[in-house]
């Protein structure tokens, strides 16, 4: 008779095998030690085993948080630090499916962008228009404003989101699971859905499922194309004249109707010793205008420039070698998104980012060009260091909805990286390029990219750093509060007073209660 095995436990304590691989996320620099992982299958477990926690006294006082993870893909120690007494793992929870009582698409927290691609697309002809690494959380990216390839097309993930459940603590600890829609009649639980369309995860519950209306067809096929150029080709003249042609391209075509409104690029300028600066582009071509815009762009940025294209020959920061695509190729659409998923290996990892309104200016260009090794940084040797400058708006820029996510008139989003391995000596320095290279890029505005000022608008929340709340880092005058929300932040902190007054869900970049600020 064969042996059947007992149910594993939901709950991971240290001595479990998977304790060390459920005390850590993708970024390895931060390793949490909890006191228990508690891996959670449906709402009501949720709502029982997190009443059953906030009831516990902590064992450790240096331990007290109690955070929430699904993809665990968060760049900075918000679930995983050293002062995290519980981490609910919501990944169990992972299915989607339409629902006919709420008559929008049911995607469970803890699915990842592969469930939405892989499961939700080939059932329903739907996507979200999220980012294309796979491994990536729906629980973290869609409550941060998501955003991928489609979303020059079709918007943010959140532009589609009706409804979605929390479970919240109230000011008597008390558990309860909250359905807040879009339509609510409570005002209360209207503000609740609001805070969850871009106000960041971890800040007001845990939550269990999400809702969306209307979701997007993405196109049939697609013209994929990658390519690079090498960077001992390239002068200055070179290096100015293609930021500034792909900042221009994106800021003349912000119509989502159009082929070139949908055309989505991305910009890798890696650092020198990379050996290459890097291209990807995406275009509709179920719209019969799609290969001449893909042309005319590549005719645009390329052909403003003297160093020839050729092949992709190296990873660029998060992004795959795609080295068949320096000609564009027509596939389906998944096939194009499998081919650019980079989710890659799990390593430690620095990030910064900025919204950008319009083409670059000299000086962030000079910074730039000088940073890349160019006149700083010239013995630097991490590879994976990385600029990446992302096409926005089109669709995203459509007027006028009410969500948390307050960036929409932006044509780009930069993305700074710099990645290593656990215990690399050198990690100092490689903190150090990432910080100079972005204060001196955005130098004219206390080295932060300031909301509403010159031509950008902030940072992106899915991409937190800490550092925005560090005076040497940030000698704006603007708190990290408002380089990520602008002036959504009060109203944000009304959200967080009324449903979760104890400041349970917490981090050092949270939402606080209008008191605690
Ligand atoms: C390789 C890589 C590629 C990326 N590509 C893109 C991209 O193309 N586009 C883009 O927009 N972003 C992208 N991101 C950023 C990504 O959107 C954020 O890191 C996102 O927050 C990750 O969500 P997660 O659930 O995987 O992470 P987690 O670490 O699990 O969570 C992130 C935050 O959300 C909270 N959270 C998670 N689940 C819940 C829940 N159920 N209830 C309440 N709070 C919750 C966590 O507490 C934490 O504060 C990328 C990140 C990586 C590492």
């Amino acid at each position: 008779m064969t042996e059947i095995s007992p149910q594993p436990s939901m709950v991971v304590r240290h001595g479990d095998k998977r304790y060390p691989s459920l005390s850590r996320g993708f970024n390895q620099r931060w390793i949490a030690k909890p006191e228990y992982v508690r891996l959670v299958r449906s709402p009501g477990e949720v709502r029982d085993a997190l009443a059953q926690a906030v009831r516990e006294t902590p064992k450790d006082p240096a331990r007290t948080r109690i955070t929430v993870r699904s993809g665990g893909h968060c760049y900075e120690n918000f679930v995983c630090g050293d002062d995290v007494r519980v981490i609910f793992d919501v990944s169990p929870m992972c299915e989607m499916y339409f629902d006919p009582e709420m008559n929008a698409y049911c995607v469970e927290a803890g699915a990842s962008n592969w469930h939405a691609y892989s499961h939700l697309y080939p059932a329903t002809g739907r996507a979200l228009p999220g980012g294309s690494c796979y491994s990536v959380g729906l629980g973290g990216h869609i409550t941060g404003g998501g955003y991928g390839l489609l979303s020059r097309q079709f918007g943010l993930t959140v532009d589609y989101l009706y409804a979605v459940e929390v479970a919240v603590v109230g000011q008597d600890r008390s558990v309860e699971l909250v359905l807040a829609r879009r339509d609510d009649g409570d005002p209360d639980r209207k503000a609740l859905w609001w805070a969850h369309t871009g106000g960041g995860g971890g800040n007001f519950g845990i939550i269990t499922r999400f809702w969306f209306r209307d979701l997007p067809e993405p196109p049939s096929t697609v013209l994929l194309t990658g390519l690079a150029w090498d960077w001992k080709d390239f002068t200055k003249g070179d290096f100015t004249q293609l930021l500034t042609s792909f900042g221009s391209y994106f800021h003349d075509h912000q119509d989502p109707s159009t082929a070139a409104g949908k055309l989505f690029g991305i910009l890798v300028l890696n650092h020198v010793c990379n050996g290459q600066i890097g291209l990807l582009a995406q275009v509709d071509v179920d719209d019969v205008a799609g290969h001449t815009a893909m042309k005319e762009f590549l005719a645009k940025v390329d052909g403003s420039i003297s160093p020839e294209a050729t092949t992709m020959r190296t990873p660029m920061g998060e992004r795959p070698t795609v080295a068949h695509l320096k000609i564009p190729r027509v596939m389906p659409w998944l096939t194009a998104t499998q081919t650019l998923n980079g989710s890659g290996e799990d390593q430690c990892g620095k990030y910064k980012s900025a919204y950008i309104r319009r083409p670059f200016d000299s000086r962030q260009i000079d910074a730039m060009w000088a940073c890349l090794g160019k006149e700083r940084f010239t013995d630097y040797t991490n590879k994976q260091s990385v600029i990446q400058i992302d096409s926005y708006g089109s669709a995203v820029n459509r007027p006028p909805r009410d969500t948390a996510a307050g960036q929409r008139d932006s044509i780009l989003k930069m993305q700074y990286q710099v990645y290593w391995t656990r215990n690399d000596p050198q990690e100092a320095e490689y903190l150090a390029w990432i910080r100079e290279t972005y204060s001196s890029t955005f130098a004219d505005t206390g080295g932060v990219p300031v909301a509403g000022g010159g031509n950008t608008d902030g940072c992106y929340i899915n991409y937190p750093d800490v550092d925005l709340s560090d005076p040497r880092w940030n000698r704006s005058d603007q708190s990290w509060s408002t380089l990520y929300y602008k002036d959504a932040y009060p109203r944000l902190q009304r959200v967080k007073r009324r449903w979760d007054p104890l400041n349970v869900f917490r981090n050092v970049q949270s939402v606080r209660p209008p008191n605690l600020d």
